[in-house]
C-alpha cells in the first residue's frame, strides 16, 4: 500500500455492497465519481502507478479478468461497445475504467467524447440497478 493513495484505501475499505469480483490481483467494482449505469472498474489490487511497473502475473491476469467484465457489461447493459480507458492522471495507481455505449448514444458523444459528455448520461437509480445485475452475473460467471 503506498500511502495516500486512494486506490489503496479502497482496497482495505471496498465500496458500499462489496466488490462486483475480485481475483488474486484484480478489484472489479463499480466507477465511484461517476453514476452512469454500467461504468466499471477493474482496480489493481497491488498498488502500480503504470503498466510499466506490474508483474508478469498482473499482466497476465489482467486480459482474462478485463474480458469477464466486458462480457458481463454487454450482456447487463447491451452495449453495442465497451470503452477501456486508463488515464492514471487523478489516482496514479493501476485502475482501468470500462465504458459501456449503447446505441442511443449519438456518434458526436462517441469515443473519447463520451468522457466529455459523461454528465448527460448520469441516472443513479439505473447505475446502481444495472451495477447489481453486473455484480451477480460476474459471481455466476465461469473463470476464464
Ligand atoms: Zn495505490
Amino acid at each position: 500500500m503506498a500511502p495516500d493513495c486512494k486506490v489503496c484505501e479502497l482496497q482495505l475499505n471496498p465500496p458500499e455492497g462489496g466488490w462486483y469480483w475480485q481475483d488474486e490481483h484484480w478489484s472489479i467494482g463499480p466507477h465511484l465519481t461517476t453514476e452512469v449505469p454500467g461504468w466499471t472498474v477493474a482496480y489493481l489490487r497491488r498498488h502500480a502507478s503504470s503498466l510499466s511497473s506490474m508483474t508478469r502475473a498482473e499482466l497476465e491476469s489482467m486480459g482474462p479478468a478485463l474480458a469477464k467484465a466486458a462480457a458481463a457489461i454487454e450482456a447487463e447493459t447491451g452495449a453495442e461497445r465497451v470503452y477501456l480507458v486508463l488515464f492514471g492522471e487523478n489516482f496514479p495507481h493501476v485502475h482501468l475504467v470500462l465504458i459501456p455505449r449503447g446505441a442511443q448514444v449519438p456518434p458526436e458523444h462517441r469515443s473519447s467524447r463520451l468522457h466529455v459528455y459523461a454528465k448527460e448520461y448520469v441516472d443513479p437509480a439505473a447505475y446502481r440497478e444495472v451495477g447489481e445485475r453486473i455484480r451477480r452475473r460476474l459471481a455466476a460467471a465461469p473463470t476464464r
